[in-house]
Parts: C-alpha cells; structure tokens; sequence
C-alpha cells in the first residue's frame, strides 16, 4: 500500500504479503522492546493486511523520555516560532503531496468511505497552515496595572510533554486537531493511536520526520488501552488530550487529577437533531441522513436523535426511511459505495446489541436493524442504516451512544418541548435545527446545551472553529484561536521599574 520515503525505507512485506510498520521512538523506527505485535484488520474483507509493534511500558517510558528531552533540554521549546510554522506547512505540504495513499489507509483500517475520507484527508493541510500562522502570532498581553512602577506582563509558554490518545473514526483528523496546536506552541509529543487504526498514525509519523521535525519532538507507540493506561500513569506526561468514549476519558481524567496533570478530552455524544414544521423538509432529510449515517454513524457528532415536530412527524419519517432504503452500502473503497462497514468486530456486536434492546425497549424498527442480505457483503462488518420511531427520551436507545447507524425519531409539541427533550441528557457536544424562521435559529442556538450549534446544516467543522462538549461530552476545547489554550500556560512577569527599593529597616539610607 505505501511506498516508503526518502527518509523511510519501504514497508517491509512478509511472504503472506502483510505489511510490517514499526514505532516511532526518539527519532528511530523501532520495534516493542519484547517483540510483541498486532493485525490491522479490514473490517470489509476480515484481512489481517498489516502488523504493528505492541508497546508495553518499557517502550512507553523510552518515548516519554525521548520527548522529555527534546522538552527540556532539547531545540523544541527554544526554536523560533517561525522554524516551528515552517516545519508545519511543510508538514501541511507532505500530507498534500500523499494524501491519497493516506485516505486508502484509513479506509482499510476503519471501513470509512473513501469518498468520505479523501476529502476530510485532503483538508488535514489547513491545520498545519492555520496553526503555523498561530505559532508566529501567539502572544501574551501587557497589563495596565494600578501598581506603581510595574511593567506587568504575560507570556504563553508550553505545557511540555503531551500525550495524545486517539480514537479509530477518524485517526488523523483527529490527531491532527491535537498535534498542530501542540507543536504550535512548543510542546513535544508522545502518540498513541487506537489499536484499530495504528498504520494512517504510523505513515503520518513518516511524513513528520520528512519534513524535518527534530528527533524526539514527535514519538509514536502502538497499542491498546494498557498502551494507554500506561502513557497517562506516567510523571513524565504533563499533559493528556484524548479524544475518545466519555468511560474511558473519565478514568484519565481521574488519573490525571491524582498529579494534576493538564487534561483536555473530546468525549461522546447523543447530539439531537431537530425538525420544525417550517423547516424545508427535504433539505431536512438529506441533512439528517448525511448527520447521522455519515462514518457509518461512528462520529462523536452523528445526529442520533432526530426531534420532530408533530404536525410533519409522519411526512419526515416516511421521507427519511423512503431515502433511507435506498442507501447502498458495499466496498468503501468503491467511489459509489454510500455507507460502508462497522470499524471492529466489537463495535459491530455493540450496535446489534442497541438495536436489538431498543426493541426490547418497545422501539418500533421502521428499517435496517440487522446485517444486509446480500452475500457478496457477508465477510464485512456492516450493520443496515436503521430508523427507529415510537421512542421515548428515556429509553436507553435515546440515551446512550450507539457509536453506528442507528437513529431515532421522537416527536415534541412546540419550541420548549423540543428544548426540553434535547437538553435532557447527560451529554452536550452537538446540536442540528432546521427552520426557516431566523428569530427561531438565533432563539434555538443560544438555548441548546451543546459545543457547537448547526443551523440548517450538520456536522461542519473547521479549524478556525472551536469544537468540544458541555457537561459528559468533554473538557477543553480543539481548532480554532482557543485550541492553543489547551497546550499553553500562562506566566505572568513583574518588573519594576521604580528606582530603588527602600530599605524597610532604614527609611532615610
Ligand atoms: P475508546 O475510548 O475505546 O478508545 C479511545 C482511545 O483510548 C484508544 O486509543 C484506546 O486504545 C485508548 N484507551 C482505551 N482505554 C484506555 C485507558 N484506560 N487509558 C488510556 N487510553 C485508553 O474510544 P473508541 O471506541 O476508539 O472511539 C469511539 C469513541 O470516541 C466514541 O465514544 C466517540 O463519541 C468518541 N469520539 C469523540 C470525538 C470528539 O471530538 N468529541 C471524536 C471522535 C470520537
């Protein structure tokens, strides 16, 4: 699949033809100090295409130690920031110049559509161009303190050591999302991608060191939640960005806090999605099937809970599920494919399992809700796009995140009903509103407890835009000017500009 660099040697392929990737540590392309390995699997076609390093702690501690010293005795901290913004555009470059070869990566770890993952892997550039420009204007401010004969004034200055821990949706976009503001700043870096999606992660690490980042500045491990576990214990670690499930970021949030260490997370959602009777409808549909079945429905933002008003309930749900039929699920890598596979088998069970409770719940399944029938599909993980209706805010299936193509319609009576039901839930990260009335947009966009508000319109996303969850959606927040919040401390300097100081004991001297 990739061809290696001019700093990297091309992937070593065994005689079964699967292809070896290796770690990045301080620099060096390297193995697990005990040897172990994992398979990438294709979720299509259940192929174990490539292996990876299993990094325990051993391996861990070396990465950490590698960026702590290109943290604290290392260039990173100390170079200009115009260095730092050129190494990034010319990261930016890179991932322009192989951006194909990374969007085919991705899709045979995570199943994602390659239609979908191009274009998202095309736009990864804009991150390392905005977060260059950042890196060359981030500033502090002079203060106008009442103190006499004080200049006050801040600096932003790095945190040190960031471990980023990433999810398999989407592996580079969201990395990117931490490491472009991370480097902006001067932090150096330890990564661990997840253990489904460890190659995009890996090849990406090539094109970092291509472009020329000093060793030990960036390190990658490779491996599962102990992997993790073990990057977030570590003293070594200043600071943790994690994007992934709202469990799992509570455990390191509650690590973190035992060492106070930094910590921003990027958790789940159950984002509602909501339809007034003055919204165009059939913009409506297509934005509501793009919101949530996009990704397989596996994007921390899908729209999985579709409010409607009651008076074009029964007009909505037939349109959607008409719409919905006729999505046509194959081969991800295929241009025409529009919905492709599950990322893993565990993720497939759990979405079985949801639809299967919602029905026990009383949800009646309008359509999907099991694996396709045709053959030539068997050995994928694909679940069919699946609409429920007849659900209630209470039922678990309108709690909890399915993580797939599953959603669900409740119907609200007015304005406040809808407010009433999209807020209540213990999560906060997006919200969709359809209408045609501007007082009601405005109106809708300030009452919604959420990160990010769309109006007629749905998962869009930018990096000048700040993006993260209210309440058990996450802490922090990534892109945009505020990202680089999150991997800065602020120093506040004192100088005094007076004379002398006065000696206490002595007055006249
Ligand atoms: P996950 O929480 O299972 O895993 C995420 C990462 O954490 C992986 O790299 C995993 O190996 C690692 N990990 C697991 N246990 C760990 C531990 N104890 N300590 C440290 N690291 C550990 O999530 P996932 O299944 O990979 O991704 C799906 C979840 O991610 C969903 O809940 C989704 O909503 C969320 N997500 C959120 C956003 C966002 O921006 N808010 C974006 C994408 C995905």
């Amino acid at each position: 699949m990739t061809t290696g660099s001019p700093t990297q040697p091309p992937t070593p392929t065994g005689p079964d033809g699967r292809e070896h990737y290796q770690m990045l540590i301080g620099g060096s392309w390297t193995d697990a100090a005990d040897g172990r390995r994992f398979d990438s699997i294709n979720p299509f076609d259940g192929s174990h295409w490539a292996d990876v390093p299993l990094a325990g702690e051993d391996d861990v501690d070396a990465a950490i130690r590698a960026a702590r010293a290109a943290f604290d005795s290392g260039p990173w901290p100390t170079t200009p920031p115009s260095r730092r913004a050129a190494l990034l555009r010319r990261l930016g470059d890179l991932i322009t110049e192989r951006a194909d070869d990374l969007a085919c990566v991705q899709v045979l770890e995570n199943g994602k559509l390659i239609r979908e993952v191009a274009g998202q892997t095309r736009a990864l550039a804009g991150h390392c161009y905005f977060y260059a420009g950042v890196a060359e204007t981030m500033h502090g401010q002079t203060l106008a303190s009442s103190v006499p004969n004080m200049h006050v004034f801040t600096v932003r200055e790095p945190i040190g050591v960031v471990a980023a821990i990433t999810p398999w949706n989407s592996p580079l976009a969201l990395l990117l999302w931490k490491l472009c503001p991370a480097l902006a700043a001067g932090n150096t870096m330890v990564i661990k991608p997840s253990e489904v999606t460890p190659v995009s992660t890996l090849i990406l690490g090539r094109l970092i060191t291509e472009a020329g980042f000093p060793e030990g500045v960036v390190n990658i491990v490779t491996g599962g939640g102990s992997t993790g576990a073990a990057l977030t214990r570590h003293a070594g670690i200043d600071k943790i960005a994690f994007t992934g499930s709202t469990s799992v970021g509570k455990t390191i949030a509650v690590t973190a806090a035992e060492r106070l260490a930094r910590v921003s997370l990027e958790l789940g959602g159950k984002s509602p999605n909501i339809i007034f009777p003055d919204a165009d409808l059939s913009n409506a549909v297509n934005g509501v099937l793009a919101g949530v079945f996009a990704a397989t429905g596996q994007t921390c933002m899908a729209g999985s809970r579709v409010l409607v008003h009651q008076d074009v309930y029964n007009e909505f749900a037939t349109a959607l599920v008409e719409r919905t039929k006729e999505i046509k699920i194959g081969d991800p890598l295929d241009p025409e494919t529009e919905m492709g596979t599950v990322a893993c088998l565990s993720q497939h069970r759990k979405v079985l399992d949801y639809i299967e409770i919602a029905q026990k719940e009383g949800a009646t399944l309008l359509t999907g809700g099991k694996r396709p029938d045709d053959p030539a599909l068997a050995k994928g993980l694909f679940v069919e796009p699946t609409v429920f209706s007849g659900v209630t805010n209470d039922m678990r299936i309108a709690r909890e995140e399915v993580f797939g193509p599953v959603v669900v319609l409740i119907p609200f009576r007015d304005e406040d009903h809808a407010v009433e039901i999209a807020n209540d839930t213990p999560f906060g990260l997006a919200a969709g509103v359809w209408t045609t009335d501007v007082a009601r947009a405005h109106r809708m966009a300030r009452r919604l407890r959420a990160g990010t508000v769309w109006i007629n319109n749905y998962r869009k996303t930018n990096y000048v835009a700040p993006f993260g969850g209210f309440k058990e959606s996450g802490l922090g927040r990534e892109n945009g000017i505020e990202a680089v919040n999150e991997y800065t401390e602020i120093k506040t300097v004192w100088i005094d500009t007076g004379n002398r100081i006065a000696d206490p004991f002595n007055p006249r001297a």
